[in-house]
This record gives C-alpha cells, sequence and structure tokens, in this order.
C-alpha cells in the first residue's frame, strides 16, 4: 500500500508493530526515530509510509546507531601490526589480567607487604629490569609520551642534538622536530641527511647540551652512500661529556627475534649493554602487549623522570598496567613466548601451514562469491607493520580474488572489497594488480571465517 499522507507518530506508536519496537528499544528513543523517519519521508517519498513501513524505517535506524563503530575484524591485510586495526592482539594471560582488573578492585598503588601506598611502576620494573639489563624502568601511555616525557624532564630549556638523517615522522601526527618543540627543548641537528660521523656529534656537543638522541628509522632505511655513529662509540663520547644518551628505539624487541626465523631488529638489552642511558619503546609493536611507552635505563635518570608532574599526565591506567606486567611475565619464561604471545605466533606462522589453510578455504570462499569470481590460492608476502622492520617482509599465502570479464572490472573488485566490509564481521583485504588479496597469517578462526562468508549469499558484488 503506498500513500500520499504518512500516519501521526501517535498512530506508528499505537499500531501492533509500534508496541513491539517500544519494548525492545524504549519509548524514549523509538519515537525520536520515528520522527526521524517522517523526516526522511518527507524529504524523498519513495518508500511506502504506512505505520509499518514507518517503523521498519525506524528499526533500522535504531539498530545502525546501537551497532558499535569499535567492532572486530578479520585482519586479511598482510599487515601483521596495523597501526589502523590496533597493533598487537593480546596474549591469554594479558586478557586475563586486564580482566580482573577491570573487574575487581586490585593493587595498583598498594603495597600488601607493609599495608601502605605502593608505586604502580612496580608491577612492571623489575620485569622491565629483568628483560633488559637496566637499573629501572618506567611506563607511559606510548612511546610519543615517552619521548615527550624524557626530553622535558631531563633537558627543559636546553639542547638535544640528533642526527639528520634522523628526524623521523611516524604515521602523519608524530614528527620528531614538532615533538621536541612541544617538550620545550632545542633540537640541533648534527651531519646531513644520509651520513653523520662522530666529529659532527663531537662539534655540537657544548655548555647548553642536555641530551645526545638516537633514533631508531624504524619505518624507513637510508641506503647507499651512508655513514651514523654506532650506540657504543656515541655513548662513549656522551659519558666523555657527561651527558645522557637517549636512544628511542621505536619497536623495541625484548628477545632476539632470529630464534624464530625472522629478521634481527636491536634488543632493548643490547641497547643498554651497548651504553645508552635511556631508551624508549612501545608496548604495541613487536613487543606484543597493550599500548603503552617504556623508558627503560639509568636509576637516577628514571627518578628525574618520576619526578615530573608531566607523568602524571602520560602514565598508565590499571587495565594496561595488567596486561603490560602479564605479557612480559610471559617473556620472563621464553619457552612459551611461542606460543602464548600472538605477536610472535602470527609472526612465526609457516607459508606451508597458512597455504593449508588457503586450500581449505578456497572452495568456500568461491561458492560464497559465486560464478562471478574466479578465487586461487596464492604466495604472497606479509609486513609486520607498525614501521618494524620496513624492508624486510616474510612469505605467507591467501587466497586472490578476481573477477571474471575484464569490463569494469576494478569497479567490481571495489564493490567486493566494500561487499567484504559489511560483513558483521568485517573482512578486510588489499587490492594488488587486477585481484583483491587475503593474506591468511592472521586468519586464526578458520570457522569464524567460513561462517561470515555466507553472508555473502553467493552474490556479492557480481552485478556491476
Ligand atoms: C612507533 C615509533 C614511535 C611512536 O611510538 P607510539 O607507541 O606509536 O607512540 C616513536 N619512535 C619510533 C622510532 C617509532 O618507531
Amino acid at each position: 500500500m503506498r500513500m500520499d499522507r504518512p500516519p501521526s507518530v501517535d498512530a506508528v506508536l499505537r499500531s501492533p508493530e509500534g508496541v513491539d519496537a517500544i519494548g525492545r528499544f524504549g519509548r524514549g528513543a523509538f519515537v525520536e526515530a520515528v520522527r526521524a523517519a517522517l523526516n526522511e519521508w518527507r524529504a524523498n517519498r519513495v518508500r511506502n509510509c504506512d505505520a509499518a513501513a514507518i517503523t521498519a524505517a525506524a528499526v533500522e535506524r535504531l539498530q545502525a546507531s546501537a551497532d558499535p563503530s569499535l567492532k572486530a575484524v578479520f585482519n586479511l591485510t598482510g599487515t601483521v601490526l596495523h597501526t589502523n586495526l590496533g597493533r598487537a592482539v593480546l596474549g591469554a594471560a594479558a586478557v586475563a589480567a586486564a580482566n580482573v582488573a577491570m573487574q575487581r578492585p586490585v593493587t595498583l598503588e598498594y603495597d600488601l607487604a607493609g599495608g601502605g601506598r605502593g608505586e604502580r611502576d612496580d608491577h612492571v620494573r623489575s620485569h622491565l629490569s629483568a628483560l633488559t639489563g637496566a637499573a629501572d624502568a618506567t611506563a607511559v601511555n606510548n612511546n610519543a609520551a615517552a619521548l615527550l616525557l624524557v626530553l622535558n624532564s631531563l633537558a627543559l630549556g636546553r639542547e638535544v642534538v640528533v642526527s639528520r638523517g634522523e628526524l623521523i615522522e611516524i604515521g602523519g601526527s608524530f614528527r620528531l622536530p614538532e615533538i621536541m618543540l612541544r617538550a620545550g627543548v632545542r633540537l640541533i641537528e648534527v651531519g646531513t641527511t644520509n651520513r653523520t660521523h662522530l666529529a659532527d656529534y663531537q662539534a655540537a656537543i657544548g655548555e647548553a647540551t642536555a641530551l645526545v638522541l638516537k633514533v631508531h628509522p624504524s619505518n624507513y632505511r637510508i641506503a647507499g652512500f651512508t655513514a651514523s655513529v654506532p650506540v657504543p662509540a656515541l655513548a662513549a663520547l656522551a659519558s666523555e661529556r657527561g651527558i645522557p644518551l637517549l636512544y628511542d628505539l621505536g619497536s623495541g624487541v625484548l628477545t632476539d627475534l632470529r630464534r624464530f626465523g625472522l629478521p634481527a631488529e636491536p634488543t632493548v638489552a643490547e641497547a643498554i649493554k651497548e651504553g645508552a642511558d635511556l631508551v624508549t619503546f612501545s608496548g604495541d609493536k613487536l613487543l606484543g602487549g597493550p599500548q603503552a611507552g617504556l623508558i627503560a635505563g639509568r636509576a637516577d635518570l628514571i627518578a628525574k623522570i618520576n619526578r615530573n608532574p608531566l607523568k602524571r599526565a602520560l602514565r598508565l591506567d590499571k587495565v594496561r598496567i595488567a596486561a603490560l606486567a602479564a605479557t612480559l611475565a610471559v617473556y620472563r619464561d621464553p619457552a612459551r613466548l611461542h606460543p602464548d604471545l600472538p605477536t610472535i605466533r602470527l609472526l612465526v606462522r609457516s607459508e606451508n601451514d597458512i597455504r593449508a589453510a588457503a586450500v581449505r578455504l578456497q572452495p568456500m570462499l568461491q561458492a560464497a562469491l559465486g560464478p562471478g569470481f574466479t578465487v586461487a590460492v596464492v604466495s604472497c608476502r606479509s609486513e609486520i607493520g607498525s614501521g618494524a622492520l620496513p624492508i624486510e617482509t616474510i612469505a605467507s599465502a591467501g587466497l586472490a580474488v578476481a573477477c571474471n570479464g575484464s569490463v569494469s572490472a576494478g569497479r567490481i573488485l571495489l564493490a567486493l572489497q566494500a561487499a567484504l566490509r559489511s560483513l558483521s564481521v568485517p573482512v578486510l583485504g588489499r587490492i594488488s594488480g587486477q585481484r583483491l588479496l587475503l593474506d591468511l597469517r592472521c586468519l586464526e578462526d578458520e570457522a569464524a571465517f567460513a561462517a561470515v562468508l555466507t553472508e555473502l549469499g553467493g552474490c556479492a558484488g557480481q552485478r556491476p
């Protein structure tokens, strides 16, 4: 039935469908949604406007707004630590510890032995010292906060010497020169983009110098005619002049990744051993924990950092401290790292293992997409992501979807990508050449993936 005049709000509320919807969503919310649905009808008059149709439109609105914007996805992008997808996935021990901290009162700043006040850093301090060889450590919101805090605590109003080749930008909003400005320190650039020598640092260090900063070029590589000063030489110079050396490691690994067959990345322990006075690194990159910025190094410097009032503004909450402590505890027993830590587990997965999953899932994806597409099992390369090891990729496998028929294939693939994004658990892949590539490295729950594919109903994106 098509009507020219819409029902009144009251009539919709009194209709059987309306009464039912009030029961589900509450009167206030439903009335608001009915008004919006009526306005929409008046604006374009395309749908029926009986009470049932208006109720259906209102319910659709209410359901859409109840749908959380932060939801789980299948990360088949091939980037394991995807910054836009929340970087590291936490292990079971970290999840359990975070759960307790969310639901129960906890000894966040309470010393059970003495019955008095404790320090929240105590939960991670001894783990970090044991794992890095540093005398002391602290934790803040993220690595950007760690840098800000160290610079502001140790060099406010004074000079910090950095190589021009290390003035990094990470993901747009994090630019080292800007952080330094906001930290209240003066940046002294030394050397050139591709070459910096010890003599450049020697010449730049003076009365006003408070800190020498070295930055691990985590998300890029300078190749070719290059020179940079290794940590031991820089540490010797800094110590001779009585100035601390801060090494921003970025990803910061706590164990030698080569034993898992992964490319080498400097460990925090190596940096400390080589003479860095302080090392800063992220909790949610290769470390595989919650978002956090960790600072490890000399006890006197950590004490000074802890006295900075900014520390309070940048500190971690109980939930992340719980997750971080549990993640670090896994590192204390290296035999648990694989398989207990998802980041390591996903990075270590062999191409053969992933290919076997691709072979199992190929018929299901082919059936879900129908005859308009061809799904093939392919080899591909995964990236670690989050700026860690930017050049190295790891052998992986996945499913490549090609569109049968070349007319507007590009547009159809984009439509397919959008259809996959609109599933109840969105599936995120990447377009590579003329195909949509689903890298299966990070797919651990095949049954859940197969179940969500059935929502496609054999016709996704098939019609141009
Ligand atoms: C990632 C990174 C940062 C920023 O760390 P967040 O934890 O994202 O704040 C800083 N420095 C380096 C070298 C990095 O790689």
